[in-house]
């Protein structure tokens, strides 16, 4: 942990001295995208794609997951899509699952939980979601990740603007071990290289 403080202790350096990656933000720049993917420290959504700060608005949740869209629900993640959709009006939105991913990996062994309650009810019920078949690859987080596509698709704000062309939706997968994203195409099932 000290590293972490000395780092954000002296942080503010960086910034003052307009060190590119730590620039301040500026007046009126909006958000390229949105990005949805797992709490996991080895995923960094700004390293992935190169943002600076104030380019990706991030939403992070144990596995990627966005819980089904119910009216009346109030949920963090159905808030914060809201506001990036509506409000912030993001024109591209990345959902990004992962190789070896420790909640995907508890839903499918969810024994691995038990001293974990909550995170096995959150991880079950909010999952009972068909899984998509998914075309050359065992990785199971690739299906859990069409899954949550699914699911976004479904939230009224978002299916309004895609289907009016205002919104994109994007289904990338990162491999932690070759750093390789790869870009699901709903045409075929697969996933091809980005
Ligand atoms: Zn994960």
């Amino acid at each position: 942990m000290q590293s972490l403080i000395d780092h954000a202790r002296m942080f503010h350096r960086k910034v003052s001295g307009g060190r590119e990656q730590a620039a301040p933000l500026k007046d009126g720049i909006s958000p390229q995208a949105m990005f949805i993917t797992c709490s996991d420290a080895h995923v960094i959504p700004s390293l992935i794609t190169g943002a600076r700060p104030g380019e990706l608005f991030e939403l992070r949740t144990a596995g990627n997951i966005i819980p089904p869209y119910r009216l009346g629900r109030l949920t963090a993640e159905a808030a914060t899509i809201e506001y990036a959709v509506n409000i912030l009006g993001v024109r591209d939105l990345v959902v990004c699952g992962h190789t070896r991913c420790g909640a995907v990996q508890g839903r499918v062994r969810s024994w691995t939980l038990r001293s974990a309650p909550t995170t096995r009810w959150w991880l079950l019920q909010t999952h009972r979601w068909r899984e998509a078949r998914v075309s050359g690859g065992e990785e199971p987080g690739r299906g859990h990740l069409i899954a949550q596509l699914d699911k976004l698709r479904r939230y009224p704000r978002v299916a309004r603007r895609v289907a009016s062309g205002r919104l994109r939706l994007h289904g990338w997968f990162y491999d932690v071990d070759t750093g390789v994203v790869s870009n699901f195409q709903p045409e075929t099932g697969a996933f091809t290289p980005l």
